[in-house]
C-alpha cells in the first residue's frame, strides 16, 4: 500500500502505525515523498538537508518495514507552488505500477496544518478518485500534534 507524504518523517510520525502494521502483516508498503524536507528547521541540524533528510528517510523505512521509497524533489515549503495536478500524476504513476486498493495520506488537513501536508493529501485523494481506488486517513490525537 503506498503512503504519500510531503516530507521525510511525516511517514513516521504522522503514518508511522499503519505501515509498521501493514508491513508486519505481510502486506507491501511504499512512499512516496513528494519533497527532500530541506527547509526543515528541526532541531537545527547542521548539514545538507536535503541529502540528510534523505537519509534519515531511508532509516525510518528500514524500521517501518517500508520495502519502497520514492523520493521527489518539489521544493520544501512549497508543495503548493507545484500544481494539484502534477502530484496527482506522479500519484497516479505509482498507483498505476503497484495497483493497490487504497493509499494511505494524512488527514485533509495535513494533521499539522502544514501546506505541504494538506497538498500532498489532497493531491493523493484527487488520483486516487480518479482510478477509484480507496483512501485512508491517518491522523493524532491533537494532544500530540506538534504545531
Ligand atoms: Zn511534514
Amino acid at each position: 500500500m503506498p503512503a504519500v507524504v510531503a516530507h521525510p518523517d511525516d511517514e513516521s510520525f504522522g503514518l508511522g502505525g499503519p505501515p509498521a502494521l501493514l508491513s508486519d502483516g505481510g502486506v507491501p508498503t511504499t512512499v512516496l515523498c513528494f519533497t527532500h524536507g530541506e527547509a526543515s528547521t528541526l532541531y537545527g541540524r547542521p548539514g545538507d538537508l536535503h541529502n540528510v533528510r534523505a537519509g534519515e528517510l531511508a532509516c525510518a523505512a528500514r524500521e517501518l518495514g517500508v520495502e519502497r521509497v520514492e523520493l521527489a524533489g518539489h521544493p520544501d515549503g512549497g508543495l503548493t507552488d507545484v500544481s494539484r495536478h502534477r502530484l496527482a500524476s506522479e500519484t497516479a504513476r505509482l498507483i498505476g505500477e503497484l495497483r493497490p486498493s487504497h493509499l494511505l495520506v494524512f488527514d485533509a488537513g495535513g494533521v499539522t496544518g502544514h501546506r505541504d501536508h494538506q497538498r500532498a493529501t489532497s493531491a493523493a485523494q484527487f488520483a486516487a478518485r480518479q482510478v477509484g481506488i480507496g483512501v485512508l486517513r491517518s491522523t493524532l490525537p491533537r494532544r500530540w500534534r506538534t504545531g
